[in-house]
Protein backbone atom coordinates (compact mmCIF):
# COMPACT_ATOMS: atom_id res chain seq x y z
CA UNK A 1 0.00 0.00 0.00
CA UNK A 2 1.19 3.56 -0.85
CA UNK A 3 3.41 4.77 1.67
CA UNK A 4 2.89 2.64 3.51
CA UNK A 5 4.59 -0.84 4.57
CA UNK A 6 2.70 -4.41 4.01
CA UNK A 7 4.71 -6.07 6.19
CA UNK A 8 2.49 -7.83 8.80
CA UNK A 9 5.22 -8.86 10.98
CA UNK A 10 6.87 -5.69 10.61
CA UNK A 11 3.08 -4.05 12.25
CA UNK A 12 3.12 -7.01 14.71
CA UNK A 13 6.51 -6.08 16.23
CA UNK A 14 5.75 -2.19 15.85
CA UNK A 15 2.38 -3.00 17.91
CA UNK A 16 3.58 -5.22 20.76
CA UNK A 17 6.44 -2.39 21.12
CA UNK A 18 3.39 0.49 21.96
CA UNK A 19 3.50 1.37 25.33
CA UNK A 20 -0.05 3.36 25.41
CA UNK A 21 -0.94 5.90 28.14
CA UNK A 22 -4.01 5.13 30.09
CA UNK A 23 -4.21 8.07 32.20
CA UNK A 24 -6.92 10.34 32.30
CA UNK A 25 -6.09 14.01 30.68
CA UNK A 26 -7.03 16.78 33.08
CA UNK A 27 -5.86 20.35 33.42
CA UNK A 28 -3.39 19.77 30.50
CA UNK A 29 -1.37 16.54 32.22
CA UNK A 30 -1.97 12.83 32.48
CA UNK A 31 -3.45 11.59 35.76
CA UNK A 32 -4.83 8.27 37.62
CA UNK A 33 -8.42 8.28 38.42
CA UNK A 34 -8.79 9.83 41.74
CA UNK A 35 -10.52 6.67 43.31
CA UNK A 36 -7.45 4.90 41.48
CA UNK A 37 -9.22 2.62 39.92
CA UNK A 38 -8.28 1.11 36.11
CA UNK A 39 -10.00 -0.91 33.62
CA UNK A 40 -7.96 -3.56 31.07
CA UNK A 41 -8.25 -2.33 27.82
CA UNK A 42 -8.61 -5.41 25.39
CA UNK A 43 -7.84 -6.01 21.51
CA UNK A 44 -10.45 -8.00 20.64
CA UNK A 45 -8.61 -9.46 17.63
CA UNK A 46 -6.67 -11.23 20.27
CA UNK A 47 -8.61 -11.07 23.09
CA UNK A 48 -5.54 -9.81 24.72
CA UNK A 49 -4.96 -7.08 27.17
CA UNK A 50 -3.15 -4.10 25.47
CA UNK A 51 -3.83 -1.43 28.39
CA UNK A 52 -4.79 -0.52 31.70
CA UNK A 53 -7.13 2.89 31.78
CA UNK A 54 -7.97 4.70 34.12
CA UNK A 55 -11.56 3.99 34.90
CA UNK A 56 -12.74 8.01 35.64
CA UNK A 57 -15.47 8.76 37.73
CA UNK A 58 -17.76 11.74 39.19
CA UNK A 59 -15.21 13.09 41.18
CA UNK A 60 -13.13 13.16 37.93
CA UNK A 61 -15.51 14.94 36.14
CA UNK A 62 -16.14 17.51 38.84
CA UNK A 63 -11.88 17.76 38.36
CA UNK A 64 -12.11 18.22 34.56
CA UNK A 65 -15.22 20.65 35.06
CA UNK A 66 -13.49 22.98 37.07
CA UNK A 67 -10.29 23.04 35.00
CA UNK A 68 -12.36 23.59 32.10
CA UNK A 69 -14.55 26.85 33.65
CA UNK A 70 -11.27 28.21 35.32
CA UNK A 71 -9.55 27.78 31.52
CA UNK A 72 -12.41 28.96 29.88
CA UNK A 73 -12.89 32.21 32.00
CA UNK A 74 -9.31 32.84 32.10
CA UNK A 75 -9.56 33.80 28.45
CA UNK A 76 -6.78 32.49 26.46
CA UNK A 77 -8.69 30.25 24.18
CA UNK A 78 -12.34 31.49 24.81
CA UNK A 79 -11.38 35.07 24.10
CA UNK A 80 -8.40 35.04 21.83
CA UNK A 81 -8.34 35.99 18.42
CA UNK A 82 -9.42 33.10 16.54
CA UNK A 83 -6.88 32.99 14.50
CA UNK A 84 -4.80 32.34 17.00
CA UNK A 85 -6.83 29.40 17.55
CA UNK A 86 -6.59 28.32 13.81
CA UNK A 87 -2.55 28.12 13.84
CA UNK A 88 -3.17 25.68 16.80
CA UNK A 89 -5.74 24.09 15.43
CA UNK A 90 -3.97 23.50 12.20
CA UNK A 91 -0.86 22.65 14.02
CA UNK A 92 -2.84 19.72 15.47
CA UNK A 93 -3.69 18.51 12.19
CA UNK A 94 -0.04 18.10 10.93
CA UNK A 95 0.68 16.22 14.68
CA UNK A 96 -2.12 13.76 14.12
CA UNK A 97 -1.02 13.09 9.91
CA UNK A 98 2.94 12.96 11.37
CA UNK A 99 1.60 10.33 13.79
CA UNK A 100 -0.86 8.69 11.58
CA UNK A 101 1.24 4.76 12.09
CA UNK A 102 0.83 4.75 15.69
CA UNK A 103 -2.36 6.37 15.77
CA UNK A 104 -3.52 3.71 13.16
CA UNK A 105 -1.76 1.07 15.44
CA UNK A 106 -3.45 2.02 18.39
CA UNK A 107 -6.65 2.73 16.58
CA UNK A 108 -6.57 -1.01 15.06
CA UNK A 109 -5.49 -2.80 18.15
CA UNK A 110 -8.27 -1.14 20.13
CA UNK A 111 -11.37 -2.18 17.99
CA UNK A 112 -10.10 -4.72 16.12
CA UNK A 113 -10.79 -2.39 12.48
CA UNK A 114 -8.36 -3.06 9.96
CA UNK A 115 -5.60 -1.69 10.08
CA UNK A 116 -5.66 -0.27 6.26
CA UNK A 117 -9.23 1.92 7.31
CA UNK A 118 -7.04 2.97 10.20
CA UNK A 119 -4.14 4.26 8.37
CA UNK A 120 -6.08 5.99 4.70
CA UNK A 121 -9.66 7.04 6.38
CA UNK A 122 -9.66 7.18 10.35
CA UNK A 123 -6.41 8.73 10.92
CA UNK A 124 -6.25 10.99 8.21
CA UNK A 125 -9.80 12.31 8.11
CA UNK A 126 -9.54 13.23 11.82
CA UNK A 127 -6.78 15.36 10.90
CA UNK A 128 -8.80 16.88 7.94
CA UNK A 129 -11.46 17.63 10.14
CA UNK A 130 -9.38 19.81 12.66
CA UNK A 131 -7.90 21.43 9.89
CA UNK A 132 -11.23 22.25 8.39
CA UNK A 133 -12.45 23.91 11.69
CA UNK A 134 -9.45 25.15 12.24
CA UNK A 135 -9.39 26.89 9.15
CA UNK A 136 -13.12 27.98 9.46
CA UNK A 137 -12.91 29.43 12.79
CA UNK A 138 -11.77 33.26 11.77
CA UNK A 139 -13.35 33.31 8.69
CA UNK A 140 -17.33 32.88 10.00
CA UNK A 141 -19.02 36.33 9.91
CA UNK A 142 -21.40 37.70 12.59
CA UNK A 143 -24.42 39.84 11.69
CA UNK A 144 -25.54 43.72 11.77
CA UNK A 145 -29.01 43.75 11.94
CA UNK A 146 -30.59 46.43 9.26
CA UNK A 147 -32.46 48.07 11.62
CA UNK A 148 -32.66 51.95 10.63
CA UNK A 149 -30.02 54.73 11.84
CA UNK A 150 -31.06 55.38 15.03
CA UNK A 151 -29.38 52.11 16.63
CA UNK A 152 -26.56 49.63 15.82
CA UNK A 153 -27.97 46.37 16.13
CA UNK A 154 -25.90 42.99 16.08
CA UNK A 155 -25.98 39.52 16.40
CA UNK A 156 -22.84 37.54 17.13
CA UNK A 157 -21.58 33.87 18.26
CA UNK A 158 -20.16 33.05 21.59
CA UNK A 159 -18.68 30.15 22.93
CA UNK A 160 -21.19 28.20 24.70
CA UNK A 161 -18.67 27.21 27.35
CA UNK A 162 -17.75 23.95 28.38
CA UNK A 163 -18.63 20.89 25.96
CA UNK A 164 -18.92 17.64 27.22
CA UNK A 165 -17.99 15.24 24.23
CA UNK A 166 -19.15 11.21 24.53
CA UNK A 167 -18.34 9.38 21.58
CA UNK A 168 -18.97 5.53 20.41
CA UNK A 169 -16.08 2.56 19.92
CA UNK A 170 -17.01 2.47 15.99
CA UNK A 171 -14.45 5.48 15.10
CA UNK A 172 -13.04 6.58 18.24
CA UNK A 173 -10.73 9.47 17.02
CA UNK A 174 -13.33 10.23 13.89
CA UNK A 175 -15.97 10.61 16.09
CA UNK A 176 -13.51 12.65 19.12
CA UNK A 177 -12.27 14.72 15.80
CA UNK A 178 -16.05 15.35 14.70
CA UNK A 179 -17.46 16.92 18.30
CA UNK A 180 -13.97 18.04 19.97
CA UNK A 181 -12.94 20.28 16.15
CA UNK A 182 -15.63 22.80 16.16
CA UNK A 183 -16.14 22.93 19.54
CA UNK A 184 -12.78 24.03 19.76
CA UNK A 185 -12.47 26.29 17.19
CA UNK A 186 -15.46 27.93 18.39
CA UNK A 187 -13.48 29.09 21.98
CA UNK A 188 -15.22 26.29 24.20
CA UNK A 189 -13.63 24.29 26.36
CA UNK A 190 -14.19 20.63 26.43
CA UNK A 191 -14.18 17.53 28.14
CA UNK A 192 -13.93 14.16 25.50
CA UNK A 193 -14.89 10.77 27.34
CA UNK A 194 -14.26 8.08 24.99
CA UNK A 195 -15.91 4.86 24.56
CA UNK A 196 -14.88 2.68 27.23
CA UNK A 197 -13.57 -0.03 24.36
CA UNK A 198 -11.56 2.53 22.75
CA UNK A 199 -10.07 4.91 24.88
CA UNK A 200 -6.56 4.81 23.54
CA UNK A 201 -6.55 7.13 20.74
CA UNK A 202 -8.11 9.69 22.46
CA UNK A 203 -5.89 9.73 25.07
CA UNK A 204 -3.09 10.22 22.56
CA UNK A 205 -4.82 13.08 21.07
CA UNK A 206 -4.73 14.80 24.05
CA UNK A 207 -1.12 14.79 24.94
CA UNK A 208 -1.08 15.83 21.20
CA UNK A 209 -3.00 18.61 21.65
CA UNK A 210 -0.76 20.06 24.33
CA UNK A 211 2.26 19.68 22.16
CA UNK A 212 0.27 21.68 19.41
CA UNK A 213 -0.49 24.61 22.06
CA UNK A 214 -4.11 23.95 23.64
CA UNK A 215 -3.91 25.97 27.12
CA UNK A 216 -4.49 23.75 30.28
CA UNK A 217 -7.64 23.01 31.29
CA UNK A 218 -9.48 23.43 27.86
CA UNK A 219 -9.01 20.20 26.21
CA UNK A 220 -9.98 17.56 28.81
CA UNK A 221 -10.11 13.32 28.03
CA UNK A 222 -11.63 10.79 30.71
CA UNK A 223 -11.95 7.40 30.27
CA UNK A 224 -14.42 5.20 31.62
CA UNK A 225 -17.58 3.33 31.43
CA UNK A 226 -21.05 5.21 30.63
CA UNK A 227 -23.07 5.28 34.09
CA UNK A 228 -19.80 6.03 36.09
CA UNK A 229 -18.27 8.61 33.65
CA UNK A 230 -20.94 9.53 31.06
CA UNK A 231 -23.06 9.81 32.95
CA UNK A 232 -22.13 12.90 35.48
CA UNK A 233 -20.84 14.52 32.43
CA UNK A 234 -24.70 14.73 31.58
CA UNK A 235 -25.93 15.58 35.17
CA UNK A 236 -22.75 18.09 35.77
CA UNK A 237 -24.36 21.37 35.92
CA UNK A 238 -20.76 23.41 35.40
CA UNK A 239 -21.13 21.44 31.24
CA UNK A 240 -23.05 23.86 29.12
CA UNK A 241 -23.35 21.67 26.21
CA UNK A 242 -23.23 17.60 25.51
CA UNK A 243 -22.43 16.40 22.22
CA UNK A 244 -22.86 12.67 22.09
CA UNK A 245 -22.65 9.91 19.45
CA UNK A 246 -24.09 6.94 20.03
CA UNK A 247 -26.70 4.27 20.35
CA UNK A 248 -30.47 6.00 21.02
CA UNK A 249 -31.37 4.41 23.93
CA UNK A 250 -28.04 6.07 25.43
CA UNK A 251 -28.75 9.26 23.33
CA UNK A 252 -32.32 9.41 25.23
CA UNK A 253 -30.65 9.39 28.48
CA UNK A 254 -28.61 12.38 27.92
CA UNK A 255 -32.39 14.43 27.15
CA UNK A 256 -32.93 13.04 31.02
CA UNK A 257 -29.65 13.86 32.50
CA UNK A 258 -30.43 17.80 30.80
CA UNK A 259 -33.56 17.83 32.28
CA UNK A 260 -32.63 16.34 35.37
CA UNK A 261 -29.95 19.27 35.84
CA UNK A 262 -28.84 22.32 34.31
CA UNK A 263 -31.30 22.05 30.49
CA UNK A 264 -28.00 21.82 29.07
CA UNK A 265 -28.41 21.79 25.60
CA UNK A 266 -27.89 17.74 23.93
CA UNK A 267 -26.97 17.24 20.48
CA UNK A 268 -27.54 13.52 19.64
CA UNK A 269 -26.42 11.32 16.80
CA UNK A 270 -27.04 7.93 17.44
CA UNK A 271 -28.70 4.67 15.53
CA UNK A 272 -29.86 3.89 12.14
CA UNK A 273 -31.34 1.01 9.94
CA UNK A 274 -30.10 2.80 6.91
CA UNK A 275 -32.13 1.94 3.32
CA UNK A 276 -30.16 1.25 -0.19
CA UNK A 277 -32.83 1.29 -2.65
CA UNK A 278 -31.87 -0.79 -6.48
CA UNK A 279 -33.81 -0.21 -8.98
CA UNK A 280 -33.88 -1.91 -12.74
CA UNK A 281 -32.76 1.00 -14.62
CA UNK A 282 -29.55 1.04 -12.65
CA UNK A 283 -26.72 1.97 -15.05
CA UNK A 284 -24.42 -0.44 -13.76
CA UNK A 285 -25.95 -3.51 -11.13
CA UNK A 286 -22.42 -4.67 -10.64
CA UNK A 287 -21.08 -1.84 -8.87
CA UNK A 288 -24.50 -1.10 -7.41
CA UNK A 289 -23.63 -4.65 -5.77
CA UNK A 290 -19.94 -3.89 -4.51
CA UNK A 291 -21.41 -0.52 -3.24
CA UNK A 292 -23.91 -2.55 -1.27
CA UNK A 293 -21.44 -4.86 0.17
CA UNK A 294 -19.30 -2.14 1.54
CA UNK A 295 -22.39 -0.73 2.81
CA UNK A 296 -23.26 -3.05 4.92
CA UNK A 297 -19.79 -4.86 5.19
CA UNK A 298 -17.43 -1.43 5.35
CA UNK A 299 -16.00 -1.44 9.65
CA UNK A 300 -17.84 -4.75 9.85
CA UNK A 301 -21.19 -3.45 9.68
CA UNK A 302 -20.41 -1.43 12.88
CA UNK A 303 -20.96 2.09 11.38
CA UNK A 304 -24.38 4.32 12.18
CA UNK A 305 -25.30 4.36 8.37
CA UNK A 306 -24.96 1.48 7.50
CA UNK A 307 -27.33 0.20 4.48
CA UNK A 308 -28.57 -2.88 6.58
CA UNK A 309 -31.94 -3.14 4.67
CA UNK A 310 -31.37 -3.68 0.75
CA UNK A 311 -34.70 -3.15 -0.64
CA UNK A 312 -34.18 -4.53 -4.54
CA UNK A 313 -36.49 -4.25 -7.12
CA UNK A 314 -38.00 -7.81 -8.12
CA UNK A 315 -37.26 -7.96 -11.82
CA UNK A 316 -33.57 -7.69 -10.43
CA UNK A 317 -33.66 -9.43 -7.48
CA UNK A 318 -31.98 -12.51 -8.49
CA UNK A 319 -29.44 -11.00 -10.68
CA UNK A 320 -28.84 -8.30 -8.20
CA UNK A 321 -28.59 -10.91 -5.51
CA UNK A 322 -25.95 -13.01 -7.23
CA UNK A 323 -23.58 -9.98 -7.81
CA UNK A 324 -24.16 -9.22 -4.51
CA UNK A 325 -23.00 -12.47 -3.08
CA UNK A 326 -20.37 -12.33 -4.98
CA UNK A 327 -19.04 -8.94 -3.78
CA UNK A 328 -19.49 -10.02 -0.75
CA UNK A 329 -16.16 -12.30 -1.19
CA UNK A 330 -13.78 -9.24 -0.72
CA UNK A 331 -14.64 -8.96 3.20
CA UNK A 332 -13.52 -12.20 4.28
CA UNK A 333 -12.85 -11.25 8.03
CA UNK A 334 -8.66 -11.50 8.78
CA UNK A 335 -5.53 -10.53 10.98
CA UNK A 336 -6.58 -6.64 11.10
CA UNK A 337 -2.50 -5.89 11.10
CA UNK A 338 -2.44 -7.78 7.59
CA UNK A 339 -3.38 -4.99 5.20
CA UNK A 340 -5.17 -7.54 2.47
CA UNK A 341 -7.59 -8.71 5.26
CA UNK A 342 -10.90 -8.11 4.09
CA UNK A 343 -12.82 -7.50 7.82
CA UNK A 344 -11.28 -6.75 10.77
CA UNK A 345 -12.50 -8.06 13.92
CA UNK A 346 -15.56 -7.18 16.22
CA UNK A 347 -15.78 -4.54 19.05
CA UNK A 348 -15.81 -7.46 21.87
CA UNK A 349 -17.39 -10.53 22.57
CA UNK A 350 -20.35 -8.59 23.65
CA UNK A 351 -20.85 -7.18 21.07
CA UNK A 352 -20.22 -10.65 19.48
CA UNK A 353 -23.06 -12.75 21.18
CA UNK A 354 -25.68 -9.55 20.56
CA UNK A 355 -24.49 -10.01 16.61
CA UNK A 356 -25.14 -13.81 16.76
CA UNK A 357 -28.39 -13.48 18.91
CA UNK A 358 -29.65 -11.54 15.53
CA UNK A 359 -28.40 -13.88 13.47
CA UNK A 360 -29.93 -16.57 15.54
CA UNK A 361 -33.41 -14.83 15.24
CA UNK A 362 -32.65 -13.93 11.07
CA UNK A 363 -31.90 -17.74 10.53
CA UNK A 364 -36.22 -18.71 12.00
CA UNK A 365 -37.54 -15.68 9.63
CA UNK A 366 -36.07 -15.55 6.60
CA UNK A 367 -33.43 -17.08 4.30
CA UNK A 368 -29.69 -16.88 5.43
CA UNK A 369 -27.72 -16.92 1.70
CA UNK A 370 -24.23 -16.80 3.15
CA UNK A 371 -22.59 -16.63 6.45
CA UNK A 372 -23.97 -16.47 9.48
CA UNK A 373 -20.91 -17.76 11.60
CA UNK A 374 -18.24 -16.80 14.08
CA UNK A 375 -14.96 -17.65 12.15
CA UNK A 376 -11.02 -17.84 13.43
CA UNK A 377 -11.76 -18.81 16.70
CA UNK A 378 -8.11 -19.71 16.80
CA UNK A 379 -7.07 -16.84 17.35
CA UNK A 380 -9.22 -15.76 20.46
CA UNK A 381 -10.65 -12.84 18.77
CA UNK A 382 -14.27 -11.53 17.85
CA UNK A 383 -15.09 -12.48 14.12
CA UNK A 384 -18.16 -12.95 12.26
CA UNK A 385 -18.33 -13.66 8.84
CA UNK A 386 -20.05 -11.35 6.67
CA UNK A 387 -23.75 -12.39 6.52
CA UNK A 388 -26.99 -11.50 4.21
CA UNK A 389 -30.18 -12.60 4.34
CA UNK A 390 -32.85 -13.21 2.02
CA UNK A 391 -36.47 -13.14 1.57
CA UNK A 392 -36.95 -10.63 4.54
CA UNK A 393 -40.18 -9.81 5.42
CA UNK A 394 -39.58 -6.05 6.01
CA UNK A 395 -40.82 -5.99 9.47
CA UNK A 396 -38.85 -9.14 11.10
CA UNK A 397 -36.79 -8.02 13.55
CA UNK A 398 -33.82 -8.03 12.07
CA UNK A 399 -34.84 -5.38 9.42
CA UNK A 400 -36.80 -3.60 11.73
CA UNK A 401 -33.75 -3.36 14.40
CA UNK A 402 -30.00 -1.78 14.25
CA UNK A 403 -27.52 -4.91 14.78
CA UNK A 404 -24.65 -3.03 14.12
CA UNK A 405 -23.04 -6.00 12.18
CA UNK A 406 -22.05 -6.94 9.22
CA UNK A 407 -25.76 -8.52 8.43
CA UNK A 408 -28.03 -7.37 5.92
CA UNK A 409 -31.80 -7.84 5.40
CA UNK A 410 -32.59 -8.10 1.59
CA UNK A 411 -36.13 -7.40 0.26
CA UNK A 412 -38.05 -7.31 -2.99
CA UNK A 413 -39.84 -4.61 -4.11
CA UNK A 414 -42.60 -3.87 -7.00
CA UNK A 415 -43.44 -0.47 -6.83
CA UNK A 416 -42.09 3.08 -5.71
CA UNK A 417 -44.61 4.00 -3.55
CA UNK A 418 -44.41 0.38 -1.98
CA UNK A 419 -40.37 0.72 -1.42
CA UNK A 420 -40.77 4.58 -0.51
CA UNK A 421 -43.51 3.56 2.42
CA UNK A 422 -40.86 0.37 3.67
CA UNK A 423 -37.91 2.42 3.77
CA UNK A 424 -39.78 5.19 5.81
CA UNK A 425 -41.07 2.72 8.02
CA UNK A 426 -38.55 2.76 10.56
CA UNK A 427 -38.00 4.39 13.82
CA UNK A 428 -34.81 5.26 12.46
CA UNK A 429 -33.45 8.23 9.90
CA UNK A 430 -29.98 8.42 8.81
CA UNK A 431 -28.99 7.84 5.67
CA UNK A 432 -30.30 6.46 2.09
CA UNK A 433 -28.78 5.06 -0.78
CA UNK A 434 -31.00 5.32 -4.16
CA UNK A 435 -29.71 3.25 -7.46
CA UNK A 436 -31.88 4.23 -10.50
CA UNK A 437 -30.52 6.09 -14.08
CA UNK A 438 -33.71 7.93 -13.95
CA UNK A 439 -33.26 11.67 -12.96
CA UNK A 440 -36.97 12.14 -12.16
CA UNK A 441 -37.10 9.38 -9.82
CA UNK A 442 -33.63 10.27 -8.09
CA UNK A 443 -35.03 13.64 -7.12
CA UNK A 444 -38.23 12.28 -6.08
CA UNK A 445 -36.68 9.59 -3.86
CA UNK A 446 -34.45 12.05 -2.61
CA UNK A 447 -37.05 14.10 -1.80
CA UNK A 448 -39.48 11.56 -0.19
CA UNK A 449 -36.72 9.59 2.62
CA UNK A 450 -37.12 10.67 5.43
CA UNK A 451 -33.57 10.41 6.53
CA UNK A 452 -30.61 13.03 7.11
CA UNK A 453 -28.33 12.26 3.26
CA UNK A 454 -29.37 10.69 0.46
CA UNK A 455 -26.96 9.07 -1.89
CA UNK A 456 -28.12 8.65 -5.09
CA UNK A 457 -25.79 5.86 -7.12
CA UNK A 458 -23.83 5.88 -4.38
CA UNK A 459 -23.41 4.78 -0.65
CA UNK A 460 -22.99 7.00 2.65
CA UNK A 461 -21.19 10.04 1.11
CA UNK A 462 -19.30 11.59 3.93
CA UNK A 463 -17.75 14.68 3.59
CA UNK A 464 -16.09 17.68 5.39
CA UNK A 465 -18.29 20.13 3.48
CA UNK A 466 -22.15 18.99 3.96
CA UNK A 467 -23.66 17.84 7.49
CA UNK A 468 -24.00 14.59 8.48
CA UNK A 469 -26.71 13.55 10.99
CA UNK A 470 -30.36 11.87 10.96
CA UNK A 471 -33.82 12.52 11.91
CA UNK A 472 -36.47 10.75 14.32
CA UNK A 473 -34.62 8.72 16.38
CA UNK A 474 -31.28 8.86 14.86
CA UNK A 475 -30.84 11.74 16.70
CA UNK A 476 -30.78 16.13 16.43
CA UNK A 477 -27.61 17.45 15.55
CA UNK A 478 -25.13 17.82 12.63
CA UNK A 479 -21.62 17.17 12.81
CA UNK A 480 -19.73 18.57 10.32
CA UNK A 481 -19.65 21.43 7.61
CA UNK A 482 -20.20 25.01 9.08
CA UNK A 483 -23.38 23.99 10.14
CA UNK A 484 -21.41 22.43 13.04
CA UNK A 485 -20.47 25.22 14.73
CA UNK A 486 -24.42 26.39 15.56
CA UNK A 487 -24.27 23.37 18.22
CA UNK A 488 -21.29 24.54 19.81
CA UNK A 489 -21.93 28.58 19.73
CA UNK A 490 -24.77 30.80 21.24
CA UNK A 491 -26.18 33.83 19.30
CA UNK A 492 -26.16 37.20 21.10
CA UNK A 493 -28.12 40.08 20.21
CA UNK A 494 -26.78 43.18 21.20
CA UNK A 495 -29.11 46.65 20.58
CA UNK A 496 -27.42 49.75 21.00
CA UNK A 497 -29.80 52.81 21.01
CA UNK A 498 -27.51 56.05 18.68
CA UNK A 499 -28.37 59.22 19.48
CA UNK A 500 -27.42 62.62 18.16
CA UNK A 501 -26.42 64.00 14.79
CA UNK A 502 -26.83 61.47 12.11
CA UNK A 503 -29.06 59.17 14.38
P1 LIG B 1 -23.48 3.50 23.45
O1 LIG B 1 -24.68 4.38 23.39
O2 LIG B 1 -23.54 2.28 24.26
O3 LIG B 1 -22.23 4.33 24.02
C1 LIG B 1 -21.87 5.59 23.50
C2 LIG B 1 -21.17 6.36 24.60
O4 LIG B 1 -22.07 6.59 25.67
C3 LIG B 1 -19.96 5.63 25.20
O5 LIG B 1 -18.94 6.57 25.47
C4 LIG B 1 -20.52 5.05 26.47
O6 LIG B 1 -19.56 4.83 27.49
C5 LIG B 1 -21.51 6.13 26.89
N1 LIG B 1 -22.57 5.61 27.76
C6 LIG B 1 -23.07 4.34 27.79
N2 LIG B 1 -24.01 4.24 28.75
C7 LIG B 1 -24.11 5.46 29.33
C8 LIG B 1 -24.92 5.98 30.38
N3 LIG B 1 -25.80 5.23 31.04
N4 LIG B 1 -24.76 7.29 30.70
C9 LIG B 1 -23.88 8.06 30.07
N5 LIG B 1 -23.08 7.62 29.07
C10 LIG B 1 -23.20 6.33 28.71
O7 LIG B 1 -23.09 3.24 21.94
P2 LIG B 1 -21.91 2.33 21.39
O8 LIG B 1 -22.29 0.91 21.59
O9 LIG B 1 -20.59 2.81 21.93
O10 LIG B 1 -21.93 2.71 19.83
C11 LIG B 1 -22.80 2.15 18.93
C12 LIG B 1 -23.96 3.11 18.67
O11 LIG B 1 -23.47 4.37 18.22
C13 LIG B 1 -24.86 2.60 17.56
O12 LIG B 1 -26.19 2.73 17.95
C14 LIG B 1 -24.54 3.55 16.40
O13 LIG B 1 -25.57 3.69 15.47
C15 LIG B 1 -24.23 4.81 17.10
N6 LIG B 1 -23.45 5.71 16.24
C16 LIG B 1 -24.08 6.80 15.68
C17 LIG B 1 -23.38 7.66 14.83
C18 LIG B 1 -24.06 8.85 14.21
O14 LIG B 1 -23.37 9.76 13.75
N7 LIG B 1 -25.38 8.91 14.15
C19 LIG B 1 -22.03 7.41 14.56
C20 LIG B 1 -21.42 6.31 15.14
C21 LIG B 1 -22.14 5.46 15.99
Amino acid sequence: MKDHSTDTSAWTARAAALQPSGKAFIDGRPVAAADGQSFDCINPATGQVIAKVAACGAEDVDRAVKAARRSFAAGSWSRCDPSERRKVLIRLADLIEGATEELALLESLDTGKLLRDALTLDIPGSAAVFRFFGEACDKLLDEVVPVGSRALATITREPVGVVGAVVPWNFPLKMAAWKCAPALAAGNSVILKPAEQSPLTALRLAELAAEAGIPDGVFNVLPGFGPEAGGPIGLHPGIDCVGFTGSTEIGKKFMIYAGQSNMKRVWLECGGKSAFVVFPDTKDLAAAAKAAAAGIFFNQGEVCSATSRLFVHRDVADEFTALLLEASQAYRPGNPLDLSSGMGAMISEEQTARVMGYVDKGRAEADLLTGGTRVLAETGGSFIAPTIFGNVDPKAVIATEEIFGPVLSVMSFATEAEVVAAANASIYGLGASVWTSDLDRAVRLSRAMQVGSVSVNAVDNVDLRTPFGGVKQSGNGRDLSLHAFEKYCDLKTTWIALQGEGA
